[in-house]
């Protein structure tokens, strides 16, 4: 009788808590500050108070980008261009650790705007192609298209000549760019927005994953596990790609918009897209990682998240499954500025790791500083960890 022999991938010890390996790029003055950001977000009111400030000062033109700069837009940001960014790069290069470069200028509605909007993410194509450290690239369609447009079409309202135009035009944007992502082997990331103007970036993001992923993943779309409907969502997608013979990009995320996406539909009055609970968004997350992990062959993903939870049910099925930590069809993702400790120890454990990096001039990436404020003293346990994490390796060097 013939005894057959399961090699299984052994799993690498990933330790969170390893503060000395998350922090190794920072220097004791970037921690400091590090500590005095998250320490002003941690507090609701001083985050809300020092937030409405901010958005006061911009909107009375006064002198405060400097301080910005030096602070909050220093912490989570790259710099104020491609080339700015360059020393972050290197600097998380240096740990194996990858750049998304992400444009975050937002708010764009002229068409002019759109083209230059198109005009950066070509160039971030171009630099990452050139680059070791900049694994992919990735846009929001409302930089290309206008989201007024977008909404008319969610909700199949007729568009006029001109607006069917200009949509037109936006499609051909987004093409460019995959297109150009094809030619220079950078897989592109379509960032994914608010369900009110999803359904034709959904359209959009399946069309271009059914042109440029015959052979392997190069356009990936991001499923908000918040909504109810996206691992139906996710399932189908896959279906169709095994149906028309090419490849699933899966940027899995819970959701950046849950209070506007519950807001919007209490006003409206119709059934709110989100899962009723944390919970709901935990296990439908879960499902999809597993989802994808089980259908590699089919499916490259990217998990877009600071639960150290998900990441580690991640590093599991791989594991279970027999897929390497350096398979280049799975990906872990983190923003830039927070959680460290996921990014660095997983990524010195061998897996691949990226960090979105924003960048733009400082008035423009507000609207993404207040987010990221918003995000850390709303999300559960969020900056407390980051200030735990940060406080106990101040202390661990100071012992040293
Ligand atoms: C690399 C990267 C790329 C991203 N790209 C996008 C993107 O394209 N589009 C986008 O929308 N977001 C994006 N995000 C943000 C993301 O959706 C989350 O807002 C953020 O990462 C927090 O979720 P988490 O998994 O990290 O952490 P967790 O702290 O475990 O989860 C917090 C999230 O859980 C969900 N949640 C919290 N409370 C409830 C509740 N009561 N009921 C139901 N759900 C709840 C919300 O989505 C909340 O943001 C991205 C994040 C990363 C790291």
């Amino acid at each position: 009788m013939r005894t057959l022999l399961i090699v299984m991938e052994p799993k690498p010890d990933i330790w969170f808590e390893d503060t000395a390996v998350a922090f190794a790029y920072k220097s004791d003055a970037e921690l400091r500050k590090a500590n005095f950001i998250f320490s002003m977000v941690n507090h609701p009111w001083v985050s809300s108070l020092a937030t409405g400030f901010v958005e006061f000062a911009f909107k009375a033109r006064l002198p405060i980008e400097g301080v910005i700069r030096k602070t909050a837009f220093d912490h989570f940001c790259g710099g104020e261009s491609i080339e700015e960014s360059e020393e972050v790069i290197q600097r998380l290069g240096k740990y194996h650790v990858g750049t998304i470069l992400d444009y975050s200028v937002e708010g764009e509605k002229s068409e002019e705007g759109f083209d230059r909007t198109m005009e950066e993410i070509l160039q971030n194509i171009e630099k990452a192609h050139h680059s070791d450290h900049i694994p992919f690239c990735v846009f929001k369609t409302t930089g290309l298209a206008s989201a007024a447009i977008l909404e008319r079409i969610n909700s199949r309202q007729t568009l006029t000549e001109e607006e069917a135009r200009a949509f037109k035009r936006a499609g051909e944007r987004v093409d460019l760019i995959c297109r150009k992502g094809d030619a220079y082997g950078v897989p592109i990331l379509i960032d994914a927005e608010e369900t009110w103007i999803q359904d034709p970036i959904d359209k959009l993001a399946d069309e271009m994953m059914a042109r440029y992923n015959r052979e392997r993943a190069i356009v990936f779309n991001t499923y908000q596990m918040y909504r109810t409907d996206s691992l139906d969502n996710l399932l189908h997608d896959y279906e169709d790609a095994l149906r028309g013979n090419y490849h699933v990009g899966a940027k899995l995320v819970r959701g950046a918009y849950m209070e506007k996406e519950r807001e919007r539909a209490e006003k409206l009055g119709y059934t709110s897209p989100i899962h009723p609970d944390k919970a709901a968004t935990d296990k439908a997350f879960d499902d999809a990682l597993e989802f994808c992990v089980a259908h590699i062959d089919r499916v490259s993903v990217m998990c877009g998240s600071h639960n150290e939870v998900s990441n580690s049910l991640l590093c599991d099925r791989m594991a279970e499954r027999n897929v390497s930590p350096g398979d280049t069809r799975i990906w872990f993702a983190q923003l830039y500025g927070m959680s460290d400790n996921i990014s660095f120890n997983l990524a010195k454990a061998g897996y691949n790791v990226v960090k979105y990096v924003p960048y733009g001039p400082v008035r423009s990436v507000m609207p993404y500083l207040l987010r990221r404020a918003q995000e850390n003293t709303s999300v559960a346990g969020q900056s407390s960890r980051e200030l735990r994490l940060i406080r106990s390796e101040l202390q661990r060097r100071k012992r040293r």
